[in-house]
């Protein structure tokens, strides 16, 4: 999400004059776009305003000015505390006041050293703000769809830092959509905190759901693939089941976290399913769509995992079998509930069983890898690969696969037989014979 923030910074930013650069050195203009989701995230902030101040030193000794800001979570959580530690910093604005972003840089000139501050949630919807996206390099974008989260997980930020759940417009989504396939783009992943949450003003001005917005998606010609993430087991809903078994482009793939095994630890999460409840939920959709294949989050050492609950997190991988996977240590985060709650575990537990559940995961993903072996697998072709004629693009599944093909191919979508299978990666040749 912060890299569609990026590029939406960015299309305010142009009509000022300001154009993306290479370098960092000679920037007019520097924008940290952070993440606060877990403390080591947080920190490198930090450590990189450490060479941002260099850099605007360096400027200065040759007679320029850097306006420097810190912008996203990191900027909202700790807002007048990054002042405070950098103090060299000109302006602080959290994710939902980038469209103000002029006005802000504005007043950042007016006074300079001054720093400005914007970490209010206003009562206008960015997004009704911002300007129309400019034309779209590459083949697949980011669309956000979904903003903040009212779940509160006790372990979780993003309610704090993101603010309350917001869904854009069915009409601007499909505007959006309609610019970037225009503009060469051939996927969309939709994006948001909790993606399937998104209960967005319809055309008939009632609520729509992930699902129907699926089906009005792939209404639009020339745009072959759509994806969604992040979603959550809760709003898992029938529509959006039967939109997986209807709907040829929305690709086969779910990034759909389970953070642990344990219903106790789910409990103490307040993630409100259980681990029956996810279950069920693979169940159906795989009933729905029987190649769907499946990626998640976990968190270890969770306040009061023990043994047991972390060997129940290994038997619901075991059980569910993963296509990839994202695997965290707790990280305290000031302010949740789970911060200060008893039963904290010990770095070194959490080490181990990070290590043990990274080795299962591991393990699923190259057995995944090595069953699309023998597989023709439809591949959208997006850029060179290191070696000459050689492509690179995703498969269904997300994994990038390597194809020998002509760069004029990028773009399309084309049927490949998997040969060879790494922990990254595909290799295949194409199959003309087929058809796209
Ligand atoms: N909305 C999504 C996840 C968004 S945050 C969901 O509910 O599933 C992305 C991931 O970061 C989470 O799934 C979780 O695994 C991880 N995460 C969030 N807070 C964390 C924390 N305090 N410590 C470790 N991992 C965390
Ligand atoms: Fe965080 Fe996801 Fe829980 Fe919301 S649902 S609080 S984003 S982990």
């Amino acid at each position: 999400m912060n890299v569609y923030d990026s590029t939406r910074m960015l299309d305010i930013l142009k009509p000022l004059g300001y154009l993306a650069v290479h370098a960092q050195d000679d920037a007019d203009l520097l924008i940290l776009n952070t993440c606060h989701i877990r403390e080591k995230a947080a920190e490198k902030v930090y450590s990189e305003l450490g060479l941002v101040r260099q850099l605007k030193q360096a400027k200065a000794r040759r007679g320029g000015h850097m306006i420097v800001a810190v912008a996203g979570c990191v900027a909202q959580a700790e807002g007048a505390e990054v002042l405070r530690r950098a103090s060299f910093v000109d302006l602080v604005f959290g994710p939902q006041s980038y469209h103000l972003l002029p006005e802000l840089i504005g007043r950042a000139l007016r006074r300079p050293g001054g720093g400005v501050l914007a970490t209010d949630f206003p009562v206008e919807a960015k997004f009704d703000h911002l300007p129309e996206p400019s034309a779209q390099q590459g083949v697949t974008a980011f669309l956000t769809i979904q903003e903040g989260c009212d779940k509160f997980c006790s372990f979780c930020v993003v309610p704090y830092t993101r603010g309350a759940e917001y869904s854009r417009p069915v009409a601007q989504v499909l505007t959006e959509a309609r610019r970037a396939v225009a503009s060469g783009i051939r996927e969309i992943t939709l994006l948001g905190q909790n993606v399937n949450a998104y209960h967005g003003e319809g055309p008939d001005g009632g609520p729509c759901g992930l699902g129907g917005l699926v089906r009005q998606l792939a209404c639009l010609p020339g745009l072959g693939r759509i994806r969604y993430t992040t979603s959550h087991p809760r709003d898992v809903d029938d529509e959006l089941i039967a939109a997986h078994r209807d709907v040829p482009e929305l690709m086969p793939y779910i990034h759909l976290p389970v953070q642990s095994g344990s219903d106790r630890i789910l409990a103490a999460m307040n993630r409100r399913h259980t681990a029956d409840a996810y279950r069920r939920i693979i169940e159906r959709l795989r009933l729905a769509r029987p190649d769907l294949a499946l990626s998640s989050d976990f968190i270890v050492g969770f306040p009061g995992e023990s043994d047991e609950d972390f060997q129940a997190t290994l038997d619901l991988v075991g059980e569910i079998g993963f296509a990839q996977a994202y695997s965290f240590k707790y990280s305290q985060r000031p302010g949740t509930p789970a911060a200060s709650a008893a039963g904290q575990v010990p770095e070194r537990v959490k080490s181990d069983r990070l290590a043990a559940l990274q080795l299962a995961l591991d393990k699923q993903k190259r057995q995944f890898n090595e069953a699309c072996i023998g597989k023709i697998l439809t591949v959208l072709l997006e850029k060179p690969g290191r070696h000459d004629g050689q492509m690179v693009g995703r498969s269904p599944y997300l994994q990038s696969v390597h194809v020998a093909t002509a760069a004029e191919r990028i773009g399309e979508i084309v049927p490949a037989l998997i040969s060879e299978a790494s922990a990254n990666s595909l290799s295949g040749s194409l199959v003309e014979a087929v058809g796209t």
